[in-house]
């Protein structure tokens, strides 16, 4: 018996690889051992042994030891389609590596963002020997310390009959195979390979023109380097020859159309670009940063830089991109230092570190090398990236290719212009009153605003949490993300009315609408000053209902804004934002630790809802790999992916309990759309309660789907609260994508079908005396809320920008008029039938 421990090949978390998600290896048709989410980029010996085979792509190779184990190690999955792109091989066939030699670096990024999954697979076999592999599951590990796989080999017992029929029996040949996979041969399908092989008692070899090797070892066919367009055939030898023959040769054929199937991208389709309000002097976006101001039109000019494509000297053009890169890197890291405000220092923190992403900094200086300048590659480099984010529909990632640009401009700034340094230090200059309008504004343009100039920002790209809407809230500029393109046709100097609130844009004002503007501007700035200086005070309506005002965040700093604009809990703590952004799952600890301390900043007597993981779909996380899908938004998404990864389930339920006796703690579940979701989730928050000996907390649903409302009252009998998403309510009962700038203005919360929705999830809370809270954006719409008062609820959650005019507006109104207005609304047909009410109610004025 012969023993050998397995160590890490890289840092990372080991995981279980039955709970991977790709068949072939979770079904242990390539052999036995651990997965693990890596956290480092080099691939490292993990035994001593001799390189036997490295595929093609470099994604994977296997060693085996000098007791004859053969190791697998595959990183990540499906990886073989990248075709080599991202892996740099360190080793060479044949190569006798002891633990910890680099066998294959690779592209941490590039992976992160072009793999289906990071997930590395380190998997054992043996042809003569049996194995006993005992895996390290769900452990932190470092690379060449750690051992994540015990192995213990004995020899196999012979099987005498067997070897009487191998002697005596012919050998049969099947017909060619022709291998369709453009990427050849790799793990997939020679695990099918052996699985089936090792179904009979005969042997099985695969041949390749001269070579051949044992078809029931994943290594040994993988080891034949078998190329996409080859030809192969199997022979079989022993009693059950033909019948092996008979079935392997079909389910190979059938692995291999698979393995050439690609899922399809889903293909955008132009939507004509109609002005989508009925007036055309009236543009409208996504409301990304409150307030009201009027000015004059002018349109944000990008910088344009000259930019060479050739350059003589490839080194040359190396050390200037080398040098604009570190100059970039001191320059951000000195202004996150210098800008008091956390977010915006954390903004300018992170365009440094973005700077070393070698996803850009490896492509850009490839094409230096290949004879290009050092601007055209960095340009080039960042144009593609941000072109790839700005295609995608969660609007977190999307909103990324602002940054991106944004360092793209800062590098060619420095690279063109010997006067670098003065112009960077300039800020942007304009006149009083501007309205800027851009197609995207970099966060650093923002940053250098003079903000006593700038009445109001309209982009036509972007979203309310891009971080260009975060810095013009954090300087209290109305802004509109995804505005109508045609402003971009807006002549300078024209006269302008922005409302942040609602997301629109006026022009072509006459002198009678600009001085009412002029006066709505004043108010709205009256207003927001008398709201600060109220904001501690409760929120009680006329005839004294209290509505409890909380805050939506998504870290410890945005809870401290919470607290200073004056609200009385956390209404939803996006958990989300832990878990982004990151290699590996935040561990226990770690979540833990943040937590605790927005727990302990509310402290007792506040509520603080904590919502599970709302991820999936369009917000993929490399550590939690998912199969793509034609459409994310009705895909695993929210719980359904939570209950289905239980390990990252438990680890957050169990940190959030952690934090239970500091604050006030309600656990939230995201996107349930059955009853049976709320049973299995709330058990599971009961199971690891009773482990824990951890104090009760209060469990709650989330209503964002159109069935969870309908369903209100029987949630309701098992959940302690519930808080209306309308942000995803709208998207799903309306069919109409919360990220599709061309839909804004029609994908209208207010529409009669919401409402009514809202009206029966009410309904089914209050029946169980269970409270309902409204925690999309819906809840700081200031039309809205008094239709939300009018419908029942109880609690408005919003961003902590908002909450000390909606606290001011909800002392504003009398109960028995909201739910008046409600009533009539919830009869309407239309969205904008409910707007003309509301207009009518304010005005006076019916339509
Ligand atoms: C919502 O859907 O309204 C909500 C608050 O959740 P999120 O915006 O995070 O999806
Ligand atoms: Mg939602």
């Amino acid at each position: 018996m012969t023993k050998l421990d397995i160590y890490a090949p890289l840092d990372g978390t080991t995981v279980d690889l039955k709970t991977i998600p790709d068949e072939v290896f979770a079904g242990g048709m390539v052999g036995e051992g651990v997965s693990i989410a890596p956290a480092s980029s080099v691939l490292k010996a993990p035994c001593a042994g001799e390189v036997i085979n490295i595929h093609l792509s470099n994604h994977a190779l296997s060693l085996r030891t000098a007791d004859g184990i053969d190791v697998l190690l595959h990183i990540g999955l499906d990886t073989v389609s990248l075709k080599g792109k991202g892996f740099h091989l360190k080793t060479s066939l044949g190569a006798k590596v002891e633990i910890g030699d680099p066998l294959i670096a690779f592209d941490f990024s590039f992976l992160e963002k072009n793999a289906k999954s990071m997930l590395t697979e380190i998997i054992v076999s043996s042809s003569d020997k049996a194995l006993k592999v005992t895996p390290v599951i769900g452990k932190k590990v470092t690379v060449g310390t750690d051992v994540i796989l015990a192995v213990t080999a004995t020899a196999k017992d012979k099987e005498p009959q067997e070897n009487t029929a191998l002697d005596t029996d012919e050998e049969l040949t099947s017909w060619q195979i022709k291998i369709t996979d453009p990427t050849g041969f790799h793990a997939r399908p020679a695990a099918v390979l052996a699985s089936e092989a090792k179904k009979f008692s005969s042997a099985v070899k695969i041949v390749k023109g001269d070579k051949e090797a044992d078809a029931k070892s994943v290594t040994a066919i993988m080891g034949l380097d078998i190329k996409g367009g080859d030809s192969v055939t199997l022979k079989a030898k022993g009693s059950d020859a033909a019948d092996a023959l008979f079935d392997i040769v079909p389910a190979l054929e059938l692995a291999m159309s698979k393995a050439g199937e690609k899922a399809p991208l889903p293909t955008p389709i132009a939507i004509p670009l109609t002005p989508l309000s009925s007036d055309p002097n009236t543009l409208v976006g996504t409301p990304a940063s409150e307030g009201k101001g009027t000015g004059k039109i002018r349109l944000f000019t990008p910088a344009v830089f000259k930019v060479e494509e050739t350059a003589a000297n490839p080194a040359a053009e190396v050390k200037k991109l080398e040098d604009a890169l570190a100059e970039a890197h001191t320059d951000l890291q000195e202004l996150s230092t210098k800008i008091p405000d956390a977010k915006q220092a954390a903004i300018f923190k992170a365009h440094a570190e973005m700077l070393s992403d070698t996803a850009l900094t490896d492509k850009a200086f490839g094409l230096i090398n290949s004879g290009k300048s050092a601007a055209f590659a960095w340009n080039k480099t960042c144009e593609e990236e941000a072109n790839n984010l700005s295609h995608l529909s969660s609007p977190i990632l999307s909103a990324r290719a602002a940054d991106i640009r944004d360092i793209k401009n800062r590098i060619l700034s420095l690279l063109s212009n010997a006067n670098a340094k003065e112009a960077k230090e300039t800020p942007l200059s304009y006149p009083d009153d501007t309205i800027l309008i851009a197609e995207e504004l970099p966060p650093s343009a923002v940053a250098s605003l003079d903000k006593a100039k700038i009445k109001g920002l309209a982009m036509t790209s972007g979203s309310a949490t891009s971080h260009t809407a975060i810095l013009a809230k954090t300087l209290g500029i109305p802004a509109i993300a995804g505005i109508e393109k045609r402003a971009l046709e807006i002549p300078d100097g024209t006269l302008a009315f922005i409302d942040g609130s609602k997301g629109t844009l006026q022009i072509n004002l006459s002198a009678k609408d600009f001085a009412s503007a002029l006066k709505e501007e004043e108010q709205s700035q009256e207003k927001h000053a008398a709201a600060l200086k109220n904001a501690a005070l409760p929120a009680t309506t006329k005839d004294g209902k209290n509505i409890d005002i909380g805050g939506n965040v998504g870290s410890v700093f945005d809870a401290e804004k919470v607290l200073e604009a004056g609200g009385e809990s956390i209404g939803l703590l996006r958990s989300e934002f832990l878990f982004l952004d990151r290699a590996a799952a935040p561990s226990e600890d770690e979540q833990a630790d943040t937590y605790i301390k927005i727990a302990k900043l509310l402290g007792k007597d506040k509520k603080l809802i904590i919502r599970t993981l709302d991820i999936g779909g369009d917000k993929p996380l490399s550590y939690l790999p998912m199969p793509a899908e034609a459409n994310p938004f009705l895909g695993m998404r929210g719980i359904r992916l939570t209950l289905a990864h239980q390990d990252i389930f438990r680890t957050q339920i169990r940190a959030i309990l952690a934090a239970a006796k500091y604050s006030d703690i309600h656990i939230m579940f995201p996107m349930i759309s059955r009853y049976k979701e709320l049973i299995e989730a709330k058990q599971i928050v009961l199971d690891e309660q009773k482990k824990l000996h951890a104090p009760k907390v209060k469990i709650g649903v989330m209503i964002e789907v159109p069935s969870a409302a309908l369903i209100a009252d029987s949630l309701a009998s098992e959940a302690d609260f519930f808080s209306i998403g309308t942000n995803d309510l709208t998207q799903y009962t309306l069919a109409m994508d919360r990220g599709n700038s061309d839909l804004n203005k029609i994908a209208d919360g207010l529409h009669p079908a919401v409402l009514r929705l809202i009206k029966m999830t009410v309904a089914g809370a209050h029946k169980y005396k269970k409270f309902v809270g409204v925690c999309g954006d819906m809840a700081s719409n200031p039309a809205a809320v008094p239709l939300l008062l009018g419908l029942g609820v109880d609690e408005l959650s919003m961003a902590p920008p908002s909450i000390p005019t909606i606290k001011e507006l909800v002392r504003e109104l009398d109960m028995k008029k909201c739910e008046q207005l409600a009533n009539k609304a919830l009869e309407l047909p239309s969205a904008t039938a409910v707007h003309d009410l509301l207009q009518s109610q304010k005005t006076g004025v019916k339509k």
